[in-house]
């Protein structure tokens, strides 16, 4: 049993729990599968928008009015989102909001509105329009602030009043250009989960925790920024900036006491600074054969914690997944294995490689007992060996054979890099996170000539993962998930 218990051996890196024998094992591969080049995971940094078409449940909002060019929102839906009740006093046209021990008083073509033991001074006053009060919403900043009032906010591009979610509030950004560095602050209730989780030039993307409340900039062309926009995000939301080619490092600055986030794009680079991704070519990618190689199998069970077996979960998403793929994607899916059998590395990427595969996602579900870790890894190899490696350019197929390993992995690299964060992207915009890249090389995509990655889609020693994936609706939720990564990255947008 304990030995069943033991997390996934698979997503270990080669060089520590098959380190002993990579080279052996890619040169045993290398000549079996002809020359085949022994590329692993990759990077490009390219990753489209994963799309998200089942739009999360939006908070509570309503509708925003004008009267003479000033927004009002109807004195009903104030009460509705306050969750107030409405007392109306006819004879001195007065309205009453009762929210647990606050009231608000509006008062009809009156400016001045009673908050508490307050007078708040409004730049215009109540309206009544149809027997219904009209409140500017300036009125929205004054309104009492504690735990037992639900807090409104405007947000100007959805022209509603919402509701603010636990998150918080994300205000509009502003950019500041000064001495090379391209700062863009953005104003967060909570900067301290803010999380990078695309880092390529052309889709840097940041998730921040709050509702966006906020406006883009007029023009997204300041500095090293060339573009600005919204993305789709299940928790939270995201924002993408495009930036220019000569933009060199960046870092995420999460600045609690200043309730901001910012976001430092810099044309010089050194150690104090992150890197980009690198990129591969632009254009949409070729996706006509994907390959699911599902974990473990036969004898072989993977993780195996409270009735959650790895490799039939694995199993039964590569399953999903194909589904999902085949109606949306129109690529052939194959699977390594379609049942409960034992495959040996070579026998998988064998499989890979005779259906001349364009891409290759190994699926694992992660146990890390002893940790609180929950949420979905991806494993691929180091990107940057291609840069710094000049065995990219004059490598003729005949010398593949006699590569070490590491070398031939990179010529996927990047492109594999690009699919992790494709993939994990789209995970975390779903709610699916949290997620981390990890560039070592993966043990099964060992001799597979194409970019590929493994995946640990959740991690089964956290309680509410192993919830999740334990049910049809998690399993599905994983493979839309995935297949929006898979879409993105063929979009290479
Ligand atoms: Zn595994």
């Amino acid at each position: 049993m304990k030995q069943h218990e033991r997390p996934c051996r698979h997503s270990r890196p080669a060089s520590a729990a098959c380190g002993p024998r990579a080279d052996g094992t890619i040169r045993a591969l290398a000549a079996i599968v002809a020359f085949v080049a022994l590329a692993v995971c990759g990077a490009s940094s390219i990753a489209g928008v994963p799309r998200v078409p089942e739009r999360p449940q939006g908070p509570d909002s309503a509708p925003v009015q004008r009267i003479d060019g000033e927004r009002v929102i109807g004195a009903n839906d104030l009460a509705r989102l306050l969750d107030a009740t409405k007392f109306w006093r006819n004879d001195v046209r007065k309205l009453e909001l009762r929210v647990r021990a606050h009231r608000v008083l509006l008062t009809a073509d009156n400016p001045y509105v009673i908050v508490d033991e307050s007078t708040v001074l409004l730049t215009s006053p109540v309206r009544s329009r149809g027997g219904e009060l009209q409140a500017p919403i300036a009125l929205l900043d004054s309104l009492p602030r504690d735990s037992s009032v639900n807090r409104l906010v405007f947000d100007p591009r959805a022209d509603r009043v919402v509701v603010v979610p636990a998150g918080g509030v994300v205000g509009s950004p502003r950019v500041v250009v000064a001495e090379g560095v391209t700062r863009i602050v953005f104003p967060v209730d909570h900067p301290e989960d803010a999380v990078v989780v695309s880092r390529s030039r052309a889709h840097l993307r940041v998730r921040l925790p709050g509702y966006f409340a906020g406006v883009l900039p007029d023009s997204g062309r300041q500095g090293l920024m060339r573009s600005m926009r919204t993305l789709p995000a299940v928790s939270g939301c995201a924002l993408e900036m495009s930036l220019a080619s000569d933009a060199l490092g960046f870092r995420l600055l999460r600045e609690s006491e200043g309730r901001r986030v910012t976001l430092e794009i810099c044309r010089a680079g050194g150690p104090a600074w992150e890197t980009f991704a690198p990129e591969g070519p632009p254009g949409p990618r070729a996706l006509r054969v994907v390959v699911l190689d599902p974990g473990h199998g036969g004898d072989d069970p993977g993780v195996n914690l409270a009735g959650a077996v790895e490799k039939d979960l694995a199993l039964d998403l590569a399953r999903r997944l194909r589904g999902e793929i085949e109606s949306r994607i129109h690529a052939r899916v194959v699977l390594t294995r379609d049942e409960d059998r034992r495959l040996d590395a070579q026998q998988r990427a064998e499989a890979a490689n005779r259906a001349h595969a364009d891409l290759v996602i190994s699926l694992h579900f992660d146990g890390l007992p002893g940790s609180r870790s929950s949420g979905a890894s991806a494993y691929c190899p180091p990107a940057d060996v291609s840069a710094t490696a000049g065995l990219l350019g004059g490598v003729g197929p005949n010398a593949i054979a006699v590569l070490p390993w590491r070398d031939v992995a990179a010529r996927h690299a990047v492109e594999s890099r690009a699919l992790a964060e494709a993939v994990l992207g789209s995970l975390e915009l779903r709610g699916l996170g949290p997620t981390r890249l990890r560039e070592r090389l993966p043990c099964p995509l060992l001799g597979v000539h194409a970019p590929g990655l493994l995946l640990e889609c959740a991690t089964l020693t956290s309680p509410e993962d192993r919830a999740r994936v334990s049910t049809p609706e998690g399993l599905d939720a994983l493979a839309r998930a995935i297949t929006d990564g898979i879409e993105a990255y063929r979009r290479n947008e």
